[in-house]
């Protein structure tokens, strides 16, 4: 267990002291031979072994508070082996959320030939996961908050579910980041992370991460090197430099989150807002008790519906219009234009924050929705 404060274990966390050949910048190993040692093992890029590759791994178990790490070539790559490393052929899985929307493609087009069965259910309804139940059941998958609905479910409910049934537990941590949450601490078995997102935070690089204990990581990089999606050394080596500032950009971003979701709450021209830090949020109380701060990312409606959402998407001057999430710069999408996810209102607006001046984000809102 990590007792330092994350500031702290974002900068040092996992951080070989002596640092490598006195650097404090841990270097880049690019290559892909090794001599083979006396055991026989060697690194290899495709195993995740490599050096740079392993010292990534141990920034980000630190970071989550797991024993053991690994990078992937994207998030969904993460998402994948993980489910892969739980279940098989005839295996039953829950899946409780409203997801992103790539997840849910990947379950509603692949399960299938896999041999997997699932069920999508509420994240914050225990009785519809009671019901979902089954003997083939093996796992259980939810994200810490929902993309792009941003609820809040029964996270420590939901893993300790998962432990009564002896399935595994599975989160996907993208929206929260382990700035906002550390789900290990409340029994997830199996963290993952889009790391394209905050964590590496610039919006230069794809990755995924998947974190847990050294026998089920075991488990999850065999997968990963049978499908070759490993984390070239470079990209983990930007990675672990865009961990360094995780905690100042998260705490600047749910700031700017917060001022936006405010203002927005209070305007004539605004129909619905959703951000767990407001009171008015079905799940704020749950998010408070849970968490440390309430993340980048709200959702809202404006009156007038979807040509209002399109209009004030083209007024705003500071916000990219631009589909992702989690990085330094402001970004708005509208969602449902994107078919990222079935069933959302069609003038649902997307809005992740930025590291931009707080007011400067405010006034750009209030200057757009003036017009
Ligand atoms: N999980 C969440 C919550 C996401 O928002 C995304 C991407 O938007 C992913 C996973 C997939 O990540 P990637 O694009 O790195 O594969």
């Amino acid at each position: 267990m990590n007792t330092e404060r994350f500031e702290t274990l974002a900068v040092h966390g996992g951080e070989p002291r002596p640092p490598e050949g006195g650097s404090v910048v841990h270097p880049i190993h690019q290559g892909t031979v090794y001599e083979t040692g006396p055991g026989g093992d060697a690194p290899y890029i495709r195993l995740g072994t490599n050096p740079t590759q392993r010292h990534l791994h141990r920034r980000l178990a630190a970071l989550e508070d797991a024993e053991d790490a690994v990078a992937t070539a994207s998030g969904m790559a993460a998402i994948s082996v993980a489910l892969h490393s739980v279940l098989g052929a005839g295996d039953h899985l829950i899946a409780a959320g409203s997801f992103y929307g790539g997840t849910l493609r990947f379950l509603t087009e692949h399960a299938e030939r896999l041999g997997w069965t699932y069920d999508l259910v509420d994240p914050a309804d225990d009785h519809a996961w009671r019901k979902a139940l089954r003997p083939e059941t093996k796992a259980f998958l939810t994200e810490t908050i929902t993309n792009p609905l941003v609820q809040v479910g029964d996270l420590p409910g939901a893993a300790r579910f998962a432990r009564e049934h002896a399935i595994a537990s599975l989160i996907d941590n993208t929206l929260a980041t382990p700035v906002v949450f550390r789900p290990h601490s409340v029994g997830f078995d199996l963290v993952c992370h889009s790391a394209t997102k905050a964590l590496n935070g610039h919006s230069d690089l794809a990755a995924g991460v998947v974190t847990g204990s050294r026998e089920r990581i075991a488990r999850v990089a065999s997968v990963m090197s049978a499908y070759g999606c490993a984390l070239d050394p470079h990209a983990a080596f930007l990675l672990s430099r865009g961990l360094k500032t995780l905690a100042l950009r998260v705490r600047q971003q749910h700031a700017n989150a917060m001022a936006v979701a405010t203002f927005l709450e209070g305007h004539d021209r605004i129909a619905d807002v959703r951000y767990p830090g407001l009171a008015a949020h079905p799940d704020h109380r749950r998010a408070t008790a849970l968490f440390d701060g309430y993340g980048s990312v709200l959702a809202f409606r404006p009156v007038g519906g979807a040509a209002a959402a399109d209009e004030l998407v083209a007024s705003l001057r500071l916000p990219y219009a631009a589909s992702s999430l989690g990085g330094v710069e402001s970004l708005v999408t509208r969602v449902s234009a994107r078919g990222e996810a079935a069933g959302l209102p069609d003038d649902l607006i997307r809005f992740s924050a930025g590291i931009e001046a707080t007011d400067d984000l405010v006034a750009d809102f209030a200057s757009a929705l003036r017009d």
